[in-house]
């Protein structure tokens, strides 16, 4: 199985196997693709040893040695710098680039010096638009809420636009003063104070169309009831409602055999959704917050910009008490890279205690991503059944009465044995 490929990239010659292809944007997996990983930094290698065996383990159980992956180590972060004198070394990139989908543990950003953030600048390179967040309960992890196993999202928030694209010019730069001259010139009634410091928010109908089409295209492959717009369009309406007309257009569009919008439920089906379509729906932003306490189970896929996407995610992982275990995914239409969402917590270090759960569920929706389903459901069956029998990490061992506290080490052979 799989094929030798006579090169190496930062000094390491590539496993025995295959590339994965993209068709479309979307992978096709070989039995057994070459999947670089970025360890992480701190804590990184330890969650990394206890993934792998995980994420092996479920290929195994899954596939009986029909399918396997070659791992492939790349380098980034401290270890990079360290080894290569380099934070984000080229032939990390170059065999990400040729690979396509990688995982990754948390990285240290580099304070001063001038060094972006290595996760920003992976997005950049890439162009990874579309930030996937899934979001759900596991029984007995501690939550705020009465009822946080009614929440069960997954977030798709638009990664290159937005205010995050970082058009700054601080108060009273040149920059600034030429913005607010040149806005005062074509709008003469919006005044802007002149030491106003100013901030541009690109949103496109390309970059937003791309991004639901993904939103979309997930909820009709996981057979999910609803995709949600998400803005704030009644206030900025050619940025934020725009989006959500370039959504329901889009859905009219490319998707009208698999989806129907809230209108035409109303309208044509009196209110309700017919067999097999997904509902396109839409929700102003500060109305999603309240409606996503209230009434989660009225939520699936929802689809966003960057900043409401920023916020929402981590409030919804908070809701199910799930922090420090959200997983998540960046995804292009040549490249995923699958991550860690917390940092690296480094006085836990090389400790054998840290939780290892946010890494090993980006590897769930790895698998689900290239279309190991089988593996993916081995790994979640066996991870919330180790969280039912309360053997957990410091971090949920403190907060959960009765549990037994065990290392990251052991945590990661509960799940394997778990699994079936
Ligand atoms: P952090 O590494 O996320 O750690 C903050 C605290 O969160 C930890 O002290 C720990 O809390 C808890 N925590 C984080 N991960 C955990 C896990 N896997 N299991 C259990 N508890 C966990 O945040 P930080 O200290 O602000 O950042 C440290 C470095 O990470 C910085 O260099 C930062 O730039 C980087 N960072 C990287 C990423 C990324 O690569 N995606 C994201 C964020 C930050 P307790 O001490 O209370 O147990």
């Amino acid at each position: 199985m799989g094929q030798v490929i006579d090169k190496t990239y930062n000094g390491l010659k590539v496993p025995e196997g295959e590339t994965i292809k993209f068709e479309n944007g979307r992978p096709v997996t070989p039995n057994k693709p070459i999947i670089p990983f970025i360890e992480g930094d701190g804590t990184g290698r330890d969650i990394w040893k206890a993934s792998k065996l995980v994420f092996d383990a479920a290929v195994e159980k899954a596939y009986g040695g029909k399918r396997s992956v070659a791992w492939f180590e790349v380098f980034a972060g401290e270890k990079a710098n360290n080894e290569f004198k380099e934070w984000l070394p080229k032939e990390t990139l170059d065999a990400l680039k040729e690979f396509g989908v990688g995982i990754k543990g948390p990285l240290t950003t580099p304070v001063g010096g001038g060094i972006r953030s290595l996760n920003v600048t992976l997005r950049q390179v890439f162009d990874l638009y579309a930030c996937v967040r899934p979001v759900r309960y596991f029984q007995g992890v501690p939550s705020p809420v009465v009822a946080p196993e009614k929440l069960d999202v997954v977030i798709y928030r638009e990664n290159t636009e937005d205010v995050y694209a970082g058009i700054e010019f601080p108060a009273s730069s040149p920059e600034a003063k030429k913005l607010i001259e040149v806005l005062h010139s074509i709008a003469p009634e919006k005044h802007i104070r002149p030491d106003a410091g100013i901030g541009i928010k690109p949103v496109s109908k390309t970059g937003s169309q791309r991004l639901i089409r993904r939103a979309i295209q997930y909820a009709i492959e996981h057979k999910k009831p609803s995709v949600t717009l998400m803005h704030k369009g009644n206030i900025m309406k050619f940025t934020e409602g725009a989006f959500r007309d370039w959504g329901y257009q889009l859905a009219a569009e490319e998707f009208a055999n698999q989806t129907i919008s809230e209108e035409k439920i109303w309208d044509e089906h009196d209110g309700k959704v017919p067999a097999g379509k997904v509902l396109i729906k839409d929700r102003i932003a500060d109305s999603m917050f309240q409606q996503i306490l209230t009434r989660p189970d009225e939520y699936s896929v929802i689809a966003t910009t960057n900043l409401n996407g920023d916020y929402l995610s981590d409030a919804c992982a908070a809701q199910v008490g799930g922090l420090g275990i959200a997983p998540g995914a960046n995804i292009g239409d040549n490249c995923a890279i699958f991550e860690a969402t917390h940092g690296t917590a480094p006085k836990y270090a090389d400790k054998d205690v840290i939780n290892p759960g946010s890494v090993i569920l980006s590897g769930v929706l790895m698998f689900e991503y290239l279309g190991w389903q089988e593996a993916a459901d081995r790994i979640i069956q066996g991870f919330a059944k180790t969280i039912q029998q309360k053997k957990v990490t410091y971090d949920l061992e403190r907060l959960m009465s009765g549990a037994t506290k065990v290392k990251t080490s052991e945590f990661a052979k509960h799940i394997i044995e778990n699994m079936g």
